[in-house]
């Protein structure tokens, strides 16, 4: 008997029956489950609680490595820090079940050496074996319909013994970096980060912050603990934010090591999905480049995780099991007694408090590479200098964009704001089209003839008539979206190349390395986008950025607004002037004073994270404070009330946690169901998990009400 950790929503293992099978912890075993079968993987010894006449056994036990004593116990650890349910952070682990099922080898031929004199060839025969010598070995039919001969032909030749039959794995896909080939000439700092990084890979766990401006090199660096780890036979993670965009690194990738990576995310085939898995549970792929789900794979050999732009937001998963891959990225290290390197030109609050206190060590890369000064910035008070009514583009950056397209050099101009404009309201009585599944406005994206939720996806075609007023033809786009800055720009300079990027812009991977390479080699002049342009391209012509609302993201009551706004300001500015050329960034801003615009005009980064730190510590705030938020939803937004309600009297109390709520979430209803929110508050020794833990134990969620825990919440939506 043993216990089998199921992919639902439960945290305890049920116990299966084994027959006489030598099944060990961590072997990954197909169980009945409720009418379905399902895969697991064992978990330990059974409990022995339930009757052993009522218990089924285990259907099969597949033929893939089973998952390591460290991969469950960070599977507990995530599940517990989480409050999520096991079985959920167990499936992290086993993504794709199509990998997990006994691998089918694919037989082969190939000629039998020397040949035989005594053999009896045939032209046909001939044919045969001259084909076969000359290209890799074949499936039988594929070798006859190269040679142009009946199948029943080499179905003979195998049965004469001139052609032997093998059977073969596919995986050959994943072939070693060539960690030895020649690495840059790396610049004084440099050399020294890499020779702390080799060293620190191959010795225990340790987490390291690489922090160095924006064009140092620090990609370099890194790759160059890469190799380290592929010298040493472990397997190197790299986690990288939207990995499907980075086009670029993986070309530098195979310059470094003159093979590809494996990469891991959403946007794989479930072949190359299975495939992937196989390669990294039986160690056959060495590197492995891949978005946060890439964390919880189950690693054959774990040497070196990489988490690429550490305080990136996209590194936070907000549904289902809610966790941070930087931080977790920490816990795996610990568990794996692997170093942990996390990269960053704007590091995180929290990892920058870890490295004062201490606890992570940091290496520094205070320059640019070769020649390559930092951008100058400068602010363009539009209180002052606005741009006409109905345009966004101000005069100076009309001008500085004039003067930078006649020198041959790239604008990149900057705004956070998807679609044609933010707002579309009837102009005779300021009806505004909502999305009938969330409390959000529909965004109108004119290139593509609709009016859409961000959301939730849903979209109408844009209504010719005011369904409130009735008035023809009287909708009217309020503020500007990326689209309506390209209108602008194309009206300006109508003749400079222009491309519009964002996420909803582009096709897919192979589109956006196009894109990327356009405007690498000078194929665009502007290139107008959203945050997705803002990160890791190396564009040597580009120096001019431009951001259009560099107040953007100030707003609201987010803990971390500031941070973010300066994280990514400092991202898109660090686009410009990376090469010979100089660089300058204008940010237009209605509030020149506020401390994230005076921060990035003074590139006072010191001065600016000081200032946060110290608010937060003050509020005890995170990283100095703890915070979880507890998301209730339903479809009624009565009995949802009433159960809130009745929630916040169950509160445990205790002196030093403050509960906030129930509240309205500011999406207050989100694909059809209505969220309220709860803020928890604790000081940073706090275990917030057992206090959870605690008040969850006397609430029982009826009918379709859902309560979704958040630890270290990023999102107060
Ligand atoms: P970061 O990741 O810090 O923004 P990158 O690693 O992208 O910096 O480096 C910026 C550019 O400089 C890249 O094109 C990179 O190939 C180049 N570069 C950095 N260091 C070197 C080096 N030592 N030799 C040659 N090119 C380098
Ligand atoms: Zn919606």
């Amino acid at each position: 008997m043993v216990a089998v950790a199921v992919p639902v929503a439960v945290s305890d293992p049920y116990d299966y029956l084994v027959g006489d099978q030598n099944v060990e912890s961590g072997s990954i075993v197909r169980v009945p489950l409720g009418g379905r079968s399902v895969w697991g993987v064992v978990w330990g010894a059974g409990s022995g609680q339930l009757d052993p006449a009522r218990l089924k056994p285990i259907q099969e036990v597949s033929d893939a490595p089973p998952l390591s004593a460290d991969a469950r116990a960070f599977v507990d650890w995530v599940a517990a820090y989480t409050l999520s349910p096991r079985g959920m952070v167990m499936k992290m682990t086993i993504p794709v079940a199509e990998a997990l099922a006994p691998q089918k080898g694919q037989s082969v031929v190939a000629p039998v050496a020397p040949a035989d004199p005594g053999w009896r060839l045939t032209p046909g025969r001939l044919r045969v074996l001259d084909v076969a010598a000359i290209i890799p070995p074949l499936a039988a039919g594929d070798l006859a319909r190269e040679a142009g001969v009946g199948a029943a032909v080499v179905r003979q030749m195998i049965a004469a013994g001139m052609l032997s039959q093998n059977q073969v794995r596919q995986s050959a896909k994943f072939h070693l970096p060539q960690f030895d080939r020649p690495s840059p000439l790396l610049s004084p700092d440099q050399a020294a980060a890499a020779l702390a990084l080799r060293q620190a890979v191959g010795a225990s766990f340790s987490v390291t912050l690489l922090d160095g401006v924006t064009g140092s090199g620090k990609t370099e660096v890194y790759l160059e603990a890469v190799a380290q780890c592929v010298q040493n036979e472990s397997q190197a993670l790299v986690l990288l934010p939207e990995i499907s965009l980075s086009a670029q690194w993986l070309e530098r990738f195979r310059k470094r090591f003159g093979v590809e990576p494996a990469v891991w995310h959403s946007d794989l085939t479930l072949a190359q999905r299975r495939d992937t898995w196989r390669a990294i549970a039986q160690g056959e792929a060495t590197v492995i480049v891949g978005a946060r789900s890439a964390l919880f794979l189950p690693y054959a050999s774990l040497g070196l995780i990489v988490v690429d732009e550490e305080h990136d937001g996209s590194f936070k998963q907000e549904e289902g099991v809610c966790y941070h891959a930087r931080d977790m990225a920490v816990v795996r290290g610990k568990t794996e007694s692997v170093p942990v390197l996390l990269a960053s030109a704007t590091p995180s609050l929290e990892t920058l408090v870890n490295v004062q206190s201490g606890k992570y060590g940091v290496l520094h890369l205070p320059d640019r590479h070769g020649d390559a000064q930092m951008p100058d910035t400068a602010v363009i008070d539009l209180r002052k200098q606005p741009p006409p009514r109905g345009h966004w583009l101000a005069p100076p950056l009309i001008e500085a964009m004039t003067k930078t397209l006649a020198e041959g050099e790239q604008v990149m101009l900057f705004l956070n704001r998807r679609g044609y404009a933010p707002l579309t309201l009837c102009r005779g009585c300021g009806h505004r089209l909502q999305c009938p599944h969330c409390s959000a406005w529909l965004v109108e994206h004119r290139a593509r003839g609709r009016m859409v939720c961000h959301h939730c996806g849903h979209w109408v075609t844009p209504p010719t008539v005011c369904p409130d007023c009735g008035q023809e033809d009287s909708f009217a786009a309020c503020g500007p979206g990326i689209e309506r800055i390209a209108e602008e720009v194309a009206r300006l300079f109508p003749d400079a190349r222009q491309c519009v990027m964002a996420s909803d812009t582009i096709t897919g991977p192979e589109q956006t390395s196009r894109l990327i390479a356009d405007m690498a080699e000078r194929r665009i002049d502007v290139l107008i986008g959203t945050q997705i342009v803002a990160k890791g391209h190396h564009f040597p012509l580009l120096t001019l950025v431009g951001v259009v609302d560099a107040d953007l993201g100030l707003e609201g009551g987010d803990l971390r607004a500031g941070e973010r706004t300066w994280q990514l300001l400092s991202q898109v500015a660090g686009r410009a002037g990376r090469a010979q050329h100089p660089g300058l960034v204008l940010l237009q801003s209605w509030q020149p004073e506020h401390p994230v615009i005076q921060a990035m005009l003074l590139s006072d980064r010191d001065g600016f994270l000081k200032s946060e730190q110290e608010g937060r510590q003050a509020s005890g705030m995170p990283p100095f404070g703890r915070l979880a938020a507890v998301i209730v939803s339903g479809k009624d937004a009565d009995p949802l009330d009433d159960f809130c309600r009745a929630m916040a009297r169950l509160v445990p109390i205790h002196a030093s946690v403050e509960v906030w709520g129930p509240v309205s979430a500011p999406l207050s209803y989100l694909r059809g169901r209505h969220r309220r929110r709860f803020l928890v508050k604790a000081p940073r020794t706090f275990a917030i998990q057992a206090f959870l833990k605690d008040w969850m134990a006397h609430i029982k969620p009826k009918h379709d009400i859902r309560i979704q825990i958040d630890v270290d919440p990023y999102s107060f939506n």
